[in-house]
C-alpha cells in the first residue's frame, strides 16, 4: 500500500512538472499569458479582457493608440469611447449606428409655472446660477443644474420638482473592427462619471461574445476616468516624452494605486525627445511599471495613425489574445 502511495505521488508530481514545463515552453500559450498578466481566464463566459487606454492629459496619443490597437486586435473585440467630450473613435472609423437611445444624466430641477408664486427663493439659493427669470416665468438651465435639490427645499409652495434629463444619445455602432459604444452629447453638456458608466455598461453588455473590451478613457484622473477604468484588467498608460511627461506619469501612477488591474506604460513618439524618454523609462523601472511598448516617431503619426507593427508589438506584450 505504501509503495502504491509513493508511486502515485511521484506520478502526480511528474504530471504537474510536465504541465508546468509545457506552459513555460509554449510562451505564446493564451491562457498562461492571460494568467501572467492577471487577466480573467474564463473562456466563453462573457468575461472579456478589459483594457483601458489612459493618459494624464489630452494630446498624448491615447485615442490614436486605442484606434491602432483596434486595427491590430488579434481577437473579436468591442470598443467603448468613454472620452465623451472628444468622441474621436466614431470619427476615425467608418460607423453604422445600430442602436440609439436617450442618454440620461442625473435628474434636473423643473419648475411648474402654474404653482410658482414668484418668491425668488429658488433663484437666490441656487449656488450654480441654474435658475433664471425668462419670458415671465422661472426656468432651470439643465446644463447648469447639478441636481442638488436645494430649490425643492426652499420653495414654499412645492412648485419645484426633479425630472429625468436627456443630455444626448447613447449609440451602439458597427465599425470594421468591432462594435463601438459611444455617446453624442448635446451642446452645453459635459461628461460625468454617470454618463461614462452608461457608455461603458453598454459596451460591457455588447462584449458578451467578444474576448476583448477596449476602453478609450477620458484624459485626466478625475471622476470620469475612474468610471471608465473601474474593473479594467489592464490599464495602458500612454506617456509622451514632453516637458511634463514624468510628472504626468507620476500623477497617473498615483491615480491607479489600489486599482486591481495591471498597469503598463506605452511611450508614444519615443524618439522625439530621447532624454525625456529615458527619464520616463527610469521612472517606470523605479516604480516597477512594465513597458508595454515604445512607438517611435513616424511620418504616419502626422496622419493620426500609429504603424500597425508597433500596435502588434503592444498586443504581444499584453499576452496572446
Ligand atoms: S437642483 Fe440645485 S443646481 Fe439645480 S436648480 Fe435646484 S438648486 Fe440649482
Ligand atoms: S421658490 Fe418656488 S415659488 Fe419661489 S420662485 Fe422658485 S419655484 Fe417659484
Amino acid at each position: 500500500m505504501q509503495i502504491f502511495h509513493r508511486n502515485f505521488v511521484s506520478l502526480l508530481i511528474s504530471l504537474m512538472l510536465h504541465r508546468h514545463l509545457y506552459s513555460r515552453v509554449c510562451g505564446n500559450n493564451e491562457e498562461s499569458n492571460r494568467r501572467r498578466l492577471g487577466l480573467s481566464t474564463a473562456e466563453g463566459t462573457g468575461d472579456a479582457g478589459t483594457i483601458a487606454v489612459v493618459s494624464a492629459k489630452g494630446g498624448a496619443g491615447r485615442t490614436t493608440l486605442a484606434a491602432a490597437l483596434a486595427r491590430a486586435a488579434p481577437s473579436p473585440m468591442v470598443m467603448a469611447d468613454c472620452s465623451l467630450e472628444v468622441p474621436d473613435l466614431a470619427l476615425i472609423f467608418p460607423t453604422e449606428v445600430l442602436a440609439r437611445r436617450p442618454l440620461e444624466s442625473i435628474p434636473c430641477a423643473v419648475i411648474d409655472p402654474t404653482v410658482c408664486v414668484e418668491c425668488l427663493s429658488c433663484m437666490e439659493n441656487c449656488r450654480f446660477g441654474a435658475i433664471a427669470y425668462r419670458e415671465g416665468r422661472f426656468v432651470v438651465d439643465p446644463a447648469a443644474c447639478t441636481g442638488c435639490g436645494l430649490c425643492l427645499r426652499v420653495c414654499p409652495v412645492s412648485a419645484t420638482g426633479m425630472a429625468p434629463r436627456t443630455v444626448g444619445d447613447l449609440c451602439l455602432s458597427r465599425t470594421p473592427h468591432g462594435l463601438l459604444s459611444h455617446a453624442r452629447l448635446r451642446p452645453g453638456f459635459c461628461t460625468s462619471g454617470t454618463l461614462v458608466a452608461a457608455v461603458r455598461g453598454q459596451a460591457r453588455a455588447a462584449a458578451e461574445a467578444a474576448r476583448i473590451l477596449l476602453i478609450d478613457a477620458p484624459a485626466g484622473t478625475g471622476e470620469a476616468f475612474a468610471a471608465a477604468v473601474a474593473g479594467a484588467e489592464i490599464l495602458l498608460v500612454v506617456a509622451e516624452p514632453d516637458r511634463t511627461a514624468v510628472r504626468d506619469l507620476a500623477r497617473m501612477h498615483a491615480a491607479c494605486a489600489g486599482h486591481p488591474g495591471r498597469v503598463l506604460v506605452v511611450i508614444n513618439r519615443s524618439t522625439l525627445n530621447p532624454e525625456t524618454a529615458e527619464e520616463v523609462r527610469t521612472f517606470c523601472r523605479k516604480e516597477g511599471l512594465p513597458l508595454a511598448g515604445e512607438i517611435p516617431f513616424d511620418e504616419e503619426i502626422y496622419r493620426g495613425r500609429i504603424p500597425a507593427e508597433a500596435a502588434r508589438k503592444v498586443w504581444e506584450r499584453l499576452g496572446g489574445y
